[in-house]
């Protein structure tokens, strides 16, 4: 494979660009180094590779389906739109993809004790399934607040073996949850592998993440080649904290036609505090061991995050991003959780497929972009995960 012309592996500092690194406290610098090293020794392992490759097809269920989405092609009059299928893995999202490739990564290294975050509680279900296929013990930390919210997730965590923390400081969200874990990995670090849940957080999680979800871009380039006998003009996938999208853009990277765009969310509008769109409407700054875009005030503050789907209510996004969008590679737009709402319906409606409310921003996004487009061309869309999770939000919204 020729390379890119963008730099898409971090350097050994863990930096693209000026964004990524490890902004993190002394004592986690030994712990992230022997985890950076042991992560590049098994990248490149034959052994390694072909069992994670077993995992996803035997029990993940890879590859996932390239689907043309014809009734919405019509429907929408544009370029013809394909689903990736990510929805339809084990679990019901792409998550599994990651989890799956670190928990054999931790039992590799010779850790037996898992612990990961959770907001929403999705990451934290996939940790423990992944666990318990690999028998490892899972501990999931989670705030106060979520347990609330999610309940559904934080009973289905502990059906499959896992001990869920419940984080009582702060706002009692994701961020604290992640502090927490943090907190538990430097203090237990001997026995205990920290899996993070996205392409975030210090080296070397956001390349680690992106390279066990680049899987769903190096299939979805071969299906289009094999179904539509050429490349795409644009890739469409949602952005929380950025693995799917990333996971689905890379394979794409050098291919310049190919148009890569990220959707974060709009929530209920662009005024601060009512999204959670950092590459749209935020800075530069420094969270979670990251440089990185930030929701943050003018004194610096991180800022509160809203959105209709909580997997991407995150106030900042995978450092890669920001290098592709400072490099006018990606392109990061907004939709609102009305559009997202539109597009759940449409898809739901048009193709028996109900999808997260994550993917739905990408779905309607992709519908605008499609009636901008020939009918010879193609987009892809990254179906990142199903909407079973989400009835109740919708059935809230639309009692009808
Ligand atoms: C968690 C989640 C997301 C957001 O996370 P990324 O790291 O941005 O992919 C998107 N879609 C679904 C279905 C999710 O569960």
């Amino acid at each position: 494979m020729t390379s890119p012309p963008f730099a898409c592996s971090a350097s050994s500092t863990g930096k693209f660009g000026k964004y990524g690194g490890q902004y993190v406290p002394e004592t986690l610098m030994e712990p992230l180094k022997v985890l950076a090293d042991a992560y590049l020794r098994f990248s490149k392992d034959p052994s390694f590779k072909k069992e994670l490759a077993g995992w996803l097809g035997q029990y993940a269920g890879r590859p996932t389906p390239l689907y043309l989405a014809s009734r919405l092609t019509s429907h929408v009059g544009g370029a013809r739109i394909f689903l990736k299928r990510e929805d339809l893995l084990h679990g019901g999202a792409h998550k599994i993809n990651n989890t799956l490739g670190q928990a054999l990564l931790a039992r590799n290294m010779g850790k037996h004790r898992i612990i990961a975050e959770t907001g929403a509680g999705q990451h934290g279900v996939a940790t423990a399934m992944a666990c318990a296929a690999l028998g490892l013990k899972a501990e999931i930390y989670m705030g106060g607040e979520d347990i609330e919210r999610q309940k559904l997730n934080v009973y289905r965590m502990k059906l499959l073996g896992a001990k869920v923390h419940p984080v009582e400081s702060g706002s009692k969200t994701l961020k604290d949850a992640i502090n927490e874990a943090l907190r538990d990995w430097v203090t237990n670090v001997e026995d205990t592998y920290y899996l993070l849940g996205s392409v975030v957080g210090p080296h070397p999680y956001p390349t680690m993440v992106r390279d066990f979800q680049s899987v769903i871009g190096k299939e979805a380039r071969r299906q289009i080649l094999r179904q539509e006998g050429k490349l795409p003009k644009a890739i469409v996938a949602c952005v929380g904290g950025g693995s799917n999208s990333i996971g689905i853009f890379h394979a794409f990277l050098s291919d310049m036609e190919v148009g890569l765009y990220g959707v974060e969310a709009g929530g209920r509008n662009m005024s601060p505090g009512k999204n959670a769109a950092p590459l749209v409407a935020g800075r530069e700054g420094v969270l979670h061991g990251m440089m990185t875009y930030v929701l943050q005030n003018t004194e610096g503050q991180v800022e509160s995050t809203e959105s209709i789907s909580a997997g991407l209510d995150y106030p900042a996004v995978g450092p890669e991003h920001s290098y592709l969008m400072s490099v006018g590679r990606t392109k990061y737009v907004t939709q609102t959780d009305s559009d997202a709402l539109d597009g759940f319906r449409l898809l739901s409606q048009l193709e028996g497929i109900i999808p997260a409310l994550e993917p739905a921003h990408a779905i309607s996004y992709a519908t605008k972009l499609a009636r901008s487009l020939q009918k010879e061309d193609s987009i892809i869309v990254n179906l990142s995960g199903r909407g079973d999770k989400d009835v109740d939000i919708i059935a809230r919204q639309f009692p009808q």
